[in-house]
């Protein structure tokens, strides 16, 4: 055991050594290899065969120049990457992620976390991710599609039906895959199975863009089941305001919640009568207002500036549904205070590794990301089967398809922690579930 965490241990080393200012994939990592160590246990065969160094260092990776014209015709500059981490299992597959955080490290910690997510939805697809340093926010319509041409000009490249199937993330909605997919098109012709999260239109899913807050909530009242809880009368506390969180919201206020906040960048709004989702659904999506339009056309409510995370407000629930390490110690001590015993995390990697170590000591019962929020992913591999049979299903099939693969997904979990003695330690089930599905994949397919 002590020679296995040693082992481990000069691993994080030997990488740390490598990407030293890879912050946030470090931390992936560090998350994710303590929990393998009863897997590695009792398999030999994957130390033999190098598999730990070998599935945390992607397999290609690819970074561009991606100039556009803007509004005033000056030429801009932005970077542009994909990382394809793993294509044991099948074709890499992960978003495109359009923010001025991006850089390396992130799109490396979000495609090591998507090969494992991937893994656990029990369908084909390997692990990736892409994007760029570009803010859509402040963008005209028309820089949108410029910037999406001349990023789908060199990334189209790299990717295809049956290598590489990017979607959307951060800043990348039905929008921009439109106008990804239209230069996609003129350059390869009408292949739709290269992207998902297409409009219907064109070869998208229905439910498509409900799937990762929908399945974040049935994999949440999974959990609660397997404790003798249902969502109904829960008080949660949620965060975000983009796709993951406005669904989230409608989801668990359908199944008998109480939602008490949304937040975006600049601050949260808390509404102690539970937030209407048909009326912030419609004033992010069709309004395209920011989230302090609601608490001016809502009584009960009200707009603070700053996180919500370090706000007091009594709940039992927690769905951090907007971006990596939202949630930092002093979060997760101000969850604890608000008499929270349970967090699923809807956005990738949204608990600092302080954060966790809170969960832990006062016996959070944990949804990890890549379980919980698979969902969305799963969809878009529902969508690439549509795409090659050319069929469209209904949404009654996508969303029964959605509900049983996210309790699949629980189910992987809780076998994981039963067969290893984890205690209440799903996220090293997690971790072990998809962690050994791909290492299989590659010990078979030999050292490639
Ligand atoms: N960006 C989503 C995720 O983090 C979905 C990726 C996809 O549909 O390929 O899983």
């Amino acid at each position: 055991m002590a020679q296995l965490k040693d082992y481990l241990n000069q691993v994080q080393v030997t990488l740390t050594q490598r990407d030293p200012d890879q912050s946030e994939f470090l931390e992936a990592v560090a998350n994710f290899l303590p929990a393998l160590v009863p897997v590695l246990k009792q398999h030999p065969e994957y130390i033999q065969a190098n598999i730990l160094e070998r599935v945390i260092e992607p397999e290609r990776v690819i970074q561009f120049r991606v100039p556009w014209l803007d509004d005033q015709n000056q030429v801009r500059v932005n970077r542009g990457f994909r990382v394809q981490f793993n294509s044991a299992i099948g074709p890499y597959k992960g978003g495109l992620r359009f923010h001025p955080s991006v850089n390396l490290a992130i799109i490396k910690f979000l495609g090591f976390e998507q090969t494992f997510k991937n893994s656990l939805t029990g369908l084909p697809i390997g692990g990736g991710k892409g994007g760029s340093d570009f803010d859509p926010k402040d963008k005209s319509d028309g820089e949108i599609m410029r910037f999406c041409q001349s990023f789908m000009t060199e990334l189209q490249k790299y990717i295809g039906p049956d290598l590489d199937v990017p979607a959307g993330d951060i800043g990348v909605g039905a929008r921009e895959i439109g106008y990804l997919f239209g230069q996609y098109k003129r350059l390869n012709g009408f292949q739709n199975g290269t992207l998902t999260g297409k409009g219907l239109a064109y070869g998208g899913s229905l439910m498509r863009p409900e799937a990762t807050g929908f399945g974040l909530l049935y994999y949440t009242a999974a959990l609660l089941k397997s404790q003798q809880q249902s969502l109904a009368g829960k008080r949660i506390k949620l965060s975000g305001a983009g796709n993951v969180a406005l669904y989230a919201l409608e989801k668990a206020t359908k199944l008998g919640a109480k939602v008490l906040t949304a937040s975006d960048s600049k601050g949260y709004i808390y509404d102690p009568a539970g937030i209407d989702f048909q009326l912030l659904q419609q004033l992010k999506f069709s309004e395209h207002q920011r989230i302090s339009a609601y608490a001016q056309r809502v009584s009960t409510a009200q707009y603070v500036s700053g996180s919500v995370w370090q706000a007091a407000i009594k709940s039992d629930l927690a769905l951090p549904c907007a971006t990596q390490n939202e949630i930092d110690g002093a979060g997760a001590q101000q969850l604890v205070a608000d008499g929270v015993k349970t967090v699923v995390e809807g956005a990738n990697m949204p608990s600092t590794p302080e954060a966790l170590k809170v969960y832990h000591q006062a016996g959070i019962l944990f949804g990890p990301a890549k379980a919980a929020n698979a969902g969305g992913v799963a969809v878009s591999a529902l969508e690439m089967s549509q795409n090659s049979q050319r069929l469209a299903w209904p949404a009654t099939k996508v969303d029964h398809q959605l509900q049983t693969i996210m309790q699949t997904i629980f189910n992987q979990v809780i076998h994981a922690v039963e067969t290893y003695d984890l205690g209440r330690d799903y996220a090293a089930g997690a971790n072990i579930a998809a962690f050994t599905k791909v290492a299989d994949a590659m010990l078979a397919q030999g050292i490639v």
